[in-house]
C-alpha cells in the first residue's frame, strides 16, 4: 500500500459490530466481563481503547513501524521514552531542541541523574565523540524547531547501531510524509500529533511508533504505569486529521516554499531558514532524506532588534500570533519570547535564536494572500 493510501486505509477495518466506516468514540472508562479476565479484548481503557487503538494501528502504518502508541501530549510521549533510562544513562541529543524537550531533559531528568549533551549533528560525524558505556540514547529532530537544520538521520543510525545506542527521532516538523525514520534505521519515532498529524489547531496528542517487539512491550508497559494516555475524542480527532495528512502536507510544502522565496529576495529580511534552499548548509542531505521540504519557515530582518520583531508579529494579520505549528492556518512565532524563552540568552543565540528572529508555520490558505499579509507587516 502506498502512502497516500496509508493515511486513510493503513491497518484500518470497519467497526465490527455495525460496520462503521470510522471507529466509534468508545467514551468508556471500562469493559464488561463475563468472568473474571475474560472479556473482548478490552478490560479498561488506561490499558487500552478500541477508538484509540485504531488510531495507533494508523500510526505505525504511516510511519512503517510494527506497533504505534498514543500519549496524552508529545512531552508525555517524549518523558515515555526517558523512562526507558536509569540513573547515570547518558543521552545525545541535538543542540537546538524544541524548548519543552530541552526542559524535560535538563529540569527534570538531570535530577534524576540521566547526563545530556547537547551537539551540534549537522555534522553527524561529531556525535561519535560523545558516545560511551553510558550512552543509551541518540535523541534527534529533523528538520530542527526553529533554525529548520538538517540532521542525516541515516548516518546517525549507523552510529547508534554500531554503538548499541537507541535511536529516536522526533519527526513532528517532518511528517511520514516528507520521511520515515524507522526506513532510515532509527528504533524510536516521536510525534507531537498536535501539530500535522492532528492537523487543525483542536487537540493536544503525542504518539510513539517502533519496530522492535520487545521495545514496544517496554513502552507499553510506561504508557500503562504511568498512564499518560489520550481520550476516545482525541483519538478520533487525530485519526480523522490523518485522513488528509498527505494532501494537506503537499499544499504546506507548496506555500512554504512561495513563502520562503519571497522573504529571500526582500529588502528587509537578513537570513531565511527553510531547507529546500541549495545554500542550506544541508540541502544535499535534506534533498535524499526527505520528498519535499515541509512548512516551517523562520527568518531575521536586518535590523536584529527584539522591539521590531513584535512589531513584525502584531502587524500580521493572516498569521496568527500563536504558539504551535502544522495547522491548516498559518500561525506565527516570536521564539526568543514564546516557545524558547526557557533556554538562556546566550545559549539560544548562540543556536542562532537571534532577537529578530521570526518562525513561520505555513498553513493551506492561498499563497498569494500569506504573501501579502507578510508583505504589509514588514513594511
Ligand atoms: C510541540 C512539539 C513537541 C511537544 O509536543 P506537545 O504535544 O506540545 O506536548 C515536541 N517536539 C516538537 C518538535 C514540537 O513541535
Amino acid at each position: 500500500m502506498k502512502f497516500n493510501t496509508k493515511t486513510i486505509h493503513g491497518k484500518q477495518k470497519p467497526d465490527a459490530a455495525y460496520g462503521s466506516v470510522m471507529p466509534p468514540i468508545y467514551q468508556t472508562s471500562t469493559f464488561v466481563q463475563s468472568t473474571p479476565g475474560k472479556h473482548k479484548g478490552y478490560a479498561y481503557a488506561r490499558s487500552s481503547n478500541p477508538t484509540r487503538h485504531a488510531l495507533e494501528d494508523s500510526f505505525a502504518s504511516i510511519e512503517n513501524g510494527h506497533y504505534g502508541l498514543a500519549f496524552s501530549s508529545g512531552l508525555a510521549a517524549i518523558d515515555a521514552v526517558l523512562k526507558l533510562l536509569k540513573q547515570g544513562d547518558e543521552v545525545i541529543a541535538t543542540h537546538d531542541l524544541y524548548g519543552g524537550t530541552y526542559r524535560l531533559f535538563t529540569k527534570l531528568y538531570e535530577k534524576f541523574g540521566v547526563k545530556f549533551h547537547f551537539v551540534d549533528m549537522q555534522n553527524v560525524e561529531s556525535i561519535e565523540a560523545y558516545i560511551n558505556s553510558n550512552t543509551k540514547l541518540i535523541w534527534i529532530e529533523s528538520p530542527t524547531n526553529p533554525m529548520l537544520n538538517i540532521i542525516d538521520i541515516k548516518y546517525t543510525a549507523k552510529i547508534a547501531n554500531k554503538h548499541k545506542v537507541v535511536l529516536a527521532v522526533d519527526n513532528t516538523f517532518a511528517t511520514p510524509y516528507l520521511q520515515r525514520p524507522l526506513d532510515l534505521g532509527a528504533d524510536i519515532v516521536m510525534h507531537s500529533a498536535t501539530k500535522y498529524l492532528g492537523g487543525h489547531s483542536d487537540v493536544v496528542m503525542g504518539a510513539l511508533i517502533v519496530n522492535d517487539k520487545e521495545l514496544a512491550e517496554r513502552l507499553y508497559f510506561i504508557q500503562n504505569s504511568s498512564g499518560a494516555i489520550c481520550g476516545p475524542q482525541d483519538a478520533f480527532l487525530v485519526l480523522r486529521g490523518i485522513k488528509t495528512l498527505h494532501v494537506r502536507m503537499q499544499r504546506h510544502c507548496e506555500n512554504a516554499k512561495a513563502v520562503a522565496t519571497f522573504l529571500a529576495d526582500h529588502p528587509k529580511i537578513k537570513n531565511v531558514y527553510w531547507p529546500g534552499f541549495k545554500t542550506h548548509p544541508n540541502n544535499n542531505v535534506a534533498r535524499v532524506q526527505m520528498k519535499d521540504f515541509g512548512g516551517m519557515v523562520s527568518f531575521t530582518t536586518k535590523e536584529n532588534d527584539y522591539k521590531a520583531a513584535i512589531k513584525i508579529v502584531e502587524n500580521l494579520r493572516i498569521f496568527a500570533l500563536a504558539e504551535s505549528l502544522g495547522g491548516v492556518e498559518s500561525l506565527t512565532g516570536h521564539p526568543a519570547s514564546m516557545t524558547h524563552a526557557s533556554i538562556p540568552k546566550d545559549d539560544r543565540e548562540k543556536i542562532g535564536i537571534v532577537d529578530s528572529l521570526i518562525r513561520l508555520s505555513i498553513g493551506i490558505e492561498d499563497e498569494a494572500d500569506l504573501i501579502a499579509d507578510l508583505k504589509q507587516a514588514l513594511g
